[in-house]
Formats: C-alpha cells, structure tokens, sequence
C-alpha cells in the first residue's frame, strides 16, 4: 500500500475513478498513449456491475465474443489492461476531488489515501457500490474492529462469539467461514430462508443440523456494548417479542448497491445524475477531466459496455493531447512496434 499522507501524496498522469468495464478498458487505452494510471474503486474486487450484478450470467453483445458471463468478461479484461501495470487501490471510495493551483487534481479517499493527478477518468458507472449500513440504535457507540460489512476474511472470528446478520450467498458462505473459527456462530436472517447456491445451502443445513451455526430468525432492534465493547445483539421474533444474543462480533451482510454520492458534489456539470460530456473527446466541463461508461450522458448515450469501451478510447486519445500537447498519432495494436513494444508481445514482421 502507498504511504498516502500529507508529505506524500501519489502523483500520477491518471487516476481513473471507478474499475468497471468502462474503467477497466480505460486504463488499457490510456497505457497504449503510453499514460500509467492509478485507479480507485469502492468495491474490494474489480469489474463494477459486471461482477457484482450478474458475474454468472451471460453477455451477448460484446463485440468478437458470442457468449462470456460477467466474470468471464472482467477476466478477460484484467488479462489485457495486465501490461500497463495500473495500481489498483480498491475498498475505497474517492470522497473529494479538489483542483490544485498548478491545474493538477487532488482525490482524497475514504481510507485517507491522496493522489495528485494531471488527468482523472471517472468512471463511476451508477455509483460505488457500497453496503448497506445496519440503522438500529447501538451502532453508532461501537468502537472499531466489531461491526463488519462484507468483510474479506473471517478472521476476527477466531475464538469469538460470532453473529453474522442477512440472508443471501455472502451471508451464507461468513456463516459457514466463521463456524470453522468461531466460538459460537449465530446466522440471524429475517425469514427462514436463504438466498445461496445449492452446495453452500447443503453445507449450511449440515452444520444447523449438528449445532455448529444457530439460525435464528428475526430483526435486529439494537446492538449492547459495553465502554464501546460489543456485548449483546437485540433481536425481535415474527410475534414482535424481544430477545438479546451475546456477541462480540458482528458480521452484515445486507446486500451492496449502488450511491452516486460524491461524485454530485465536485462541481463538475450533469444532467439527471449523469456527467455532462463532449462525446468527441469524453471531457467534462473541468479541464483535464474525462468521464465514461454509463455515468455520461450526451445525445444518443446508451447505456451499454460497448459504449463504454467507444468512449475510454476517445478520451485516452484526448487525454494524450492534453497531458502531452500534441495530437497522438493513430496506431495499430497489428503492426506498431511501438504498441507492441508496450503490450510486450514481440512480432516478426515489425
Ligand atoms: P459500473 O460497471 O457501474 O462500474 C462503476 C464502478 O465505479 C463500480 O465498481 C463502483 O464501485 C465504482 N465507483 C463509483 N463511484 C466511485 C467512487 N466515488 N469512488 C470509487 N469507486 C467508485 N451491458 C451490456 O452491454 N450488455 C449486457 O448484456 C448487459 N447486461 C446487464 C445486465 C444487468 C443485470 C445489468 C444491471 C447491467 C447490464 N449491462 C449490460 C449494463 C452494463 O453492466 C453497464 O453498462 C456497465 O457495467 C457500465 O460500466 P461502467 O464501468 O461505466 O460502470
């Protein structure tokens, strides 16, 4: 991770907001202008809608390909932006975006990283995809490390009394991560019924059965602590009665969704929540920023990854202009040594 304080802030050509396709495919035009760029997103995975909505079902109108899923497509993307070496810095949203006096931007995320960039590419799709907080009173008294929302790892878990909140897939597999560490797991879900694959379904009514996760069905009322210290989870069953469970460790997982939030507030021109754009070179009202994907709107704008991928290549073409004062000459990935010496691939006939 990048030492991101006050004295050191990053400092790149290119920061792209947001790795959706869009974002993704971004980074891998801006590397064939010979730009390198740095690229935030909310969630802690790359792929944006793509991954998060429907990564199992198939695409049908990605151009070249007849079939792949949504994770197919990521893939295949994370494979081709490869050679640019983008930094990723991902689980964080970028919150601020402040013009500098030389004409440089400075983001500023939630996790308090700092990056100065000469251009910046938002492509914040329908917003961060971020998780839905868990409103009951209690929340707010917690000291840190005992409220979790979709956390990577159960290890907090370990020897812990465990009670891991929702109903769907990510719910389902902490529950079944957490037995394995866990003190005592409890899975507390509204209805008796989960949302998960076959296997994990199977594998979660097993250790109900042996008593290795208690299901508990209600809605949580109120969180109890102690000086900040977690101690107790209130619950209220389908007859409105009141319960309390101990715990010490709180895992929510009630679903992620999209907030445009901060994109809104840095000044830049929209139209029914979308970025206003010049589509012949993606750039906003603010010099130096580009936006693409489905956060622009202009006339004839479709929402379609297609189009997404159409507008990162105009604006890394704009954007070399730009960042390097002339107009790029236009190559091809078959037969320019340039290209083909930053691809790294080596051919015989250049
Ligand atoms: P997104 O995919 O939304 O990615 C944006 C990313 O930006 C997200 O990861 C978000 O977390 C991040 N972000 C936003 N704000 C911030 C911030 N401030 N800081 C950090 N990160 C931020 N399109 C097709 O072409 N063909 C299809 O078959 C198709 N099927 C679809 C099926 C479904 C169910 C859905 C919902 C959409 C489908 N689409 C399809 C539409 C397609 O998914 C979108 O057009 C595409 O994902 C847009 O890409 P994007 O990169 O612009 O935005």
């Amino acid at each position: 991770m990048h030492d991101a304080t006050d004295k050191h802030p990053i400092e790149t050509d290119a920061l792209v907001i947001g790795a959706g396709p869009a974002g993704l495919f971004q980074v891998f035009q801006l590397g064939l202008q010979g730009i390198r760029c740095h690229v935030v997103d909310a969630l802690p995975h790359v792929g944006g809608q793509c991954a998060q909505l429907y990564g199992d079902k198939p695409i049908y109108d990605i151009p070249g390909i007849p079939v792949c899923t949504g994770h197919e497509l990521v893939g295949m993307l994370q494979r081709q932006i490869a050679p640019m070496e983008a930094r990723l810095h991902l689980s964080q949203q970028v919150a601020r975006l402040l013009r500098l006096d030389d004409g440089r931007w400075q983001a500023e995320t939630t996790e308090g990283l700092r990056l100065h960039a000469r251009s910046v590419f938002i492509a914040a799709g329908v917003g961060a995809f971020v998780p839905k907080a868990l409103k009951v009173p209690g929340v707010e008294s917690l000291l840190p490390g005992q409220l979790h929302y979709h956390p990577a790892s159960l290890e907090m878990a370990r020897g812990k009394t465990v009670i891991v909140h929702g109903g769907d897939e990510e719910a389902v597999a902490a529950a079944l991560a957490a037995a394995d560490l866990a003190q005592t797991t409890c899975l507390l879900h509204r209805r008796d019924a989960f949302q998960a694959s076959p296997l994990l379904l199977e594998r979660l009514r097993a250790l109900r059965d042996s008593g290795a996760i208690h299901v508990v069905i209600g809605q949580i009322t109120q969180l109890q602590s102690d000086a900040g210290r977690l101690r107790a989870v209130q619950w209220m069953d389908g007859e409105g009665l009141e319960h309390e469970l101990a715990a010490q460790q709180l895992v929510v997982c009630l679903g992620i969704s999209p907030r445009l939030g901060p994109v809104a507030e840095w000044g830049l021109a929209m139209e029914r929540k979308q970025l206003q754009v010049d589509p012949a070179t993606l750039a906003t009202d603010a010099p130096g920023i580009y936006a693409v994907g489905d956060i622009v709107t202009y006339p004839g704008k479709r929402k379609l990854i297609l189009c997404g991928f159409h507008e990162a290549t105009m604006a890394a073409f704009a954007a070399a202009e730009y960042l390097q004062g002339e107009k790029p000459l236009l190559q091809y990935t078959t037969t320019s040594a340039r290209l083909h010496a930053i691809l790294g691939v080596s051919h015989p006939d250049t």
